[in-house]
């Protein structure tokens, strides 16, 4: 999880949320903020649910959950339904998450295209927005002009629909750091671009926080929250598109290494005397299997009219030829599956993670990518069986803006009252 630590101790007014640290209950209003945070995780969980029943499950005494519920009710974060549980005794109300007053918001910036992704506090999708856009061809501050834009409209969507916008979080395919700047996003071409804090001036200063994460990690907290293999405590997505990452879930939660870099694997060098790589060496996982890197090998005519920026035609190209079963893009497709086996196998062995899930272009090619790949991480893997690990294609769409709603939840999972 994108762990939520209000620097300013307020439930109200502008808070600042630090993305890499914990809360630590010191006082006793910060113990009622975490047995908040524990009632609404039970409710959560477990809706519709009654009052003693979390009481009886989490441990808190009844006259503790009558107020934390009664609070969450007159913010509107709980509600009761009126259904009944049938069951010995006096009939008891039943809650659920109240869906309707908020909004979350998640951005990603992809290969080819800019998402909005908003969900309701119980985690529906409110709206799914993809809008084409070439981040790897313009500067860094055109297309943050464009994701303040497309926040500005998804932002109005919400209000119109009278909710109150709790957070919003931004995927970016590079290295993060916790004050949401971006020291380093190769793929794109930038260097120590400070994204959080341009968007909160463009965005003027907005009430709500703004968190940046890298596209990996949100699309491993989204698998994590909604995905095929939602409730594993040990994951690792593995992102396709310009640069390969692995977002890592490990022990239930993302791990993120001392300064937030970490699951970095798509520079690992697979083949010294591989194809270049953008970041300046040969034959990394990424100029191996990364977005571009397929294209070249599968379509070899692909950039006679120039460097391609709208992938999305191109990777439909391959599909058709797949299922054609042109010999040539079957047999690139298999060798990409091998390359991409080796290198799931360097994260089972190092994370002996239950499950690895690939995204994006790798999701889509899944069906001649993954038996090649699957077969690569067996023969590669220390542990037998690979270490019981499965190899999946995802079944999300837009995975890290997905993630980065669910990540701008955080706040108020961690019970926090939002600011209205
Ligand atoms: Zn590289």
């Amino acid at each position: 999880m994108m762990d939520a630590r209000r620097d300013t101790g307020a439930e109200s007014g502008q808070i600042v949320i630090s993305i890499h640290s914990e809360p630590q209950p010191t006082d006793l209003g910060d113990v009622r903020i975490a047995n908040r945070a524990v009632v609404l995780r039970h409710v959560r969980l477990h809706a519709p649910c009654s009052r003693a029943d979390i009481a009886a499950r989490t441990g808190l005494n009844k006259a503790t959950v009558s107020s934390l519920v009664a609070e969450l009710i007159d913010q509107r974060l709980l509600r009761e339904t009126g259904l009944t549980e049938n069951r010995v005794g006096r009939p008891a109300t039943m809650l659920v998450l109240d869906g309707e007053p908020y909004a979350a918001l998640g951005l990603q910036i992809g290969a080819d295209e800019l998402v909005a992704v908003a969900i309701d506090l119980a985690g529906n999708r409110l709206l799914t927005w993809r809008r084409a856009f070439t981040p790897g061809t313009v500067s860094a501050t055109e297309t943050l002009r464009a994701l303040a834009a497309l926040a500005r409209r998804a932002i109005g969507r919400v209000a119109a629909q009278g909710r109150t916008v709790l957070g919003l979080t931004v995927g970016v395919p590079g290295l993060v750091d916790p004050a949401g700047t971006v020291p380093s996003a190769t793929a794109l071409g930038w260097q120590e671009v400070p994204v959080a804090a341009d968007l909160r001036a463009a965005l003027r200063e907005p009430a709500f926080t703004i968190g940046v994460d890298t596209v990996a990690n949100l699309a491993a907290l989204a698998e994590q929250r909604h995905g095929g293999h939602a409730g594993t405590a040990d994951l690792v997505h593995l992102t396709g598109g310009l640069a390969i990452g692995a977002g890592i879930i490990a022990d239930g939660r993302l791990l993120r290494g001392g300064r937030g870099f970490a699951g970095e694997i798509g520079h690992l060098c697979l083949d010294p005397a591989g194809p270049p790589c953008f970041c300046g060496n040969r034959g990394c996982l990424t100029a191996l299997v990364g977005l571009p890197a397929v294209v070249r090998r599968l379509l070899p005519d692909v950039e006679v009219d120039g460097p391609v920026t709208d992938y999305l035609p191109e990777v439909q190209r391959i599909v058709a030829l797949a299922r054609q079963e042109d010999p040539a893009v079957l047999s690139g497709l298999a060798e990409i599956g091998r390359h991409l086996g080796r290198g799931v196998a360097v994260l089972v062995d190092l994370l002996n993670p239950e499950a690895v899930v690939v995204g994006d272009h790798l999701a889509t090619l899944a069906p001649w990518l993954l038996p090649a790949a699957r077969s690569g991480l067996s023969a590669r893997a220390h542990a037998p069986g690979a270490g019981g690990c499965r190899l999946d294609a995802s079944t999300l769409d837009t995975a890290a803006a997905l993630g980065g709603a669910t990540a701008a939840l955080a706040g108020v999972e961690a019970g926090r009252l939002p600011a209205r």
